[in-house]
């Protein structure tokens, strides 16, 4: 039996207006070329400038997963040559980052939690993007200079269900924390996988394999699946030693397989030395004072869901897991929604009918339409039933009004006292051999009466109303 070990390095790209060492913008989709100066290019005698607000927000981060601020911090070049780094090195932070020793907690399906170690997290620059184009290769320097926060976790996950759950909850913590957006897709939040095996109960680490640059949860669950099995094989072949080696791997998303990019460096090869063109970066103990004023995280969110309004610890870390989800749901509540129901029509229904890439914050339905259906439930203008079509109705036409669709599609149910009735009337005096027999003691016939009754009226009738009814007249 082998047991996984994770470890995970994610950069951020942190939302400040502008770059790190200079003052060029951080906006992304530009034509290529554009947002660059002398600084970010790396021409000779240009000289970095320190961007105060990446500090801060790098704080922000810190304070948010209990860290230990060094008040002071020091900036390196790391060396190596690439086409889109004109310098020749990266500045990055290496032995004293700003933040270390933090932690941060993921909760499974059960209710539990685990504790994840943050080894450390420090401020660097992101390098430009090669474009390849056919057999050309061009260089695109508009993101050299972006600010990054590289996120260390220790190798504490032992599953790729507790990676994805640490990646998760470090892509709610960054975006309450609105130091980044986080968009997977544009590669603000992107993700160095470090994967070993071992025999379970072994307590040491056996070889790692570093898989570079993932940016999206389902790829780095098929890299860690694949590289994970590939190490097993390995082992169980009596080829472990041959075939599994520290080095670089990349995912391959056609062929769903890892393959080998390159040896993997040792930190000595980069030639770290702290960069003679920037100051020690030095924070007041006030600064970290003033970044400590940070909102609401989702764990404190999920307890309060919990508390507030008595929802299931699972429910509360599911709306919690985005900014907006929680946003939405708290906005139906607003609105005068029960907490329970607007639980499962904003997480099953409302999500379970966004299709096409639709998100919830480019849903054809609001919260407070969301809402209103739900009320017209809990004030039993309609069953649960209908309200899923009148639901399907709204995401097709979501400019008309739900009570005008209610009247429209005839889903109205019927809540009149007299009328249900005179209904169950008309069905007891239809059944009076079975109305003995269920006062004989059958009593499995109580259903035939509900079912007879809402038959009779089409299925309109409020089945709680039919129940209470029922029973007063059978009794
Ligand atoms: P480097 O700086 O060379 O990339 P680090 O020691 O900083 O190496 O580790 C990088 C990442 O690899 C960390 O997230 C760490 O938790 C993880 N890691 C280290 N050893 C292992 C291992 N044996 N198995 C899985 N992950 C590991
Ligand atoms: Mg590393
Ligand atoms: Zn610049």
């Amino acid at each position: 039996m082998f047991e996984t070990v994770i470890g995970l390095e994610v950069h951020i790209q942190l939302n400040t207006q502008t770059k790190i060492f200079c003052s060029c913008a951080t906006s992304f989709g530009e034509a290529p070329n554009t947002n660059v100066c002398p600084v970010c290019l790396g021409l000779p005698g240009a000289l970095p400038v320190l961007n105060i607000e990446a500090v801060k927000k790098a704080m922000r981060f810190g304070h948010a997963v209990n860290a230990t601020i060094h008040p002071k911090s020091i900036f390196n070049r790391k060396n190596y040559f690439y086409p889109d780094l004109p310098k020749g090195y990266q500045i990055s932070q290496f032995e004293i980052p700003i933040v270390e020793s933090g932690e941060l907690f993921i909760d499974f399906k059960d209710g539990s939690s685990k504790r994840i170690g943050i080894t450390r997290a420090h401020l660097e620059e992101d390098a430009g993007k090669n474009v390849h184009d056919g057999d050309r290769s061009k260089v695109d320097l508009n993101r050299a200079g972006t600010p990054l926060l590289e996120i260390v976790s220790e190798p504490d996950m032992r599953s790729v269900e507790e990676a994805i759950l640490y990646l998760k909850k470090l892509h709610a913590i960054v975006r309450y924390l609105e130091i980044s957006d986080a968009n997977m897709q544009e590669g603000s939040f992107r993700c160095d996988v470090n994967v070993s095996i071992r025999p379970k109960g072994d307590e040491k680490l056996y070889t790692r394999v570093e898989i570079k640059n993932m940016n999206s949860f389902r790829f780095i669950q098929r890299a860690l699946e694949f590289e994970i099995n590939r190490q097993i094989d390995a082992w169980e072949d009596g080829v472990y030693e041959d075939e599994v080696y520290q080095e670089t791997r990349l995912f391959d998303v056609d062929s769903g397989e890892t393959r080998s990019m390159r040896g993997k460096e040792d930190s000595a090869e980069y030639r770290y030395f702290p960069d003679p063109d920037l100051l020690p970066v030095v924070v007041s103990e006030e600064m970290i004072a003033e970044a400590a004023d940070i909102p609401e995280l989702p764990d404190q969110k999920r307890d309060r869901f919990i508390s507030e309004y008595g929802i299931k610890e699972y429910d509360a870390s599911v709306l919690t897991a985005s900014l907006e989800m929680a946003h939405y749901f708290e906005a139906m509540i607003a609105e005068g929604a029960g907490p329970k129901n607007s639980v499962t029509w904003l997480t099953v229904e409302l999500q379970g009918r966004l299709k096409n890439g639709m998100t919830l914050e480019s849903s054809p339905v609001d919260a407070v339409t969301l809402a209103t259906l739900v009320k017209r439930i809990e004030d039993g203008t309609v069953s649960g039933k209908a309200a899923k079509e009148v639901l399907d109705h709204l995401i097709e036409n979501p400019q008309e009004e739900i009570d005008a669709i209610i009247e429209k599609l005839g889903l109205k149910q019927m809540s009149d006292d007299g009328a249900i009735e005179a209904m169950v009337d008309e069905i007891l005096h239809a059944n009076e051999d079975k109305v003995a027999e269920y006062k004989g003691g059958k009593e499995k016939l109580f259903g035939f009466f509900v079912g007879q009754v809402m038959k009779a009226s089409k299925g309109s009738a409020n089945p709680a109303k039919v129940n209470e009814i029922l029973k007063k007249k059978l009794s």
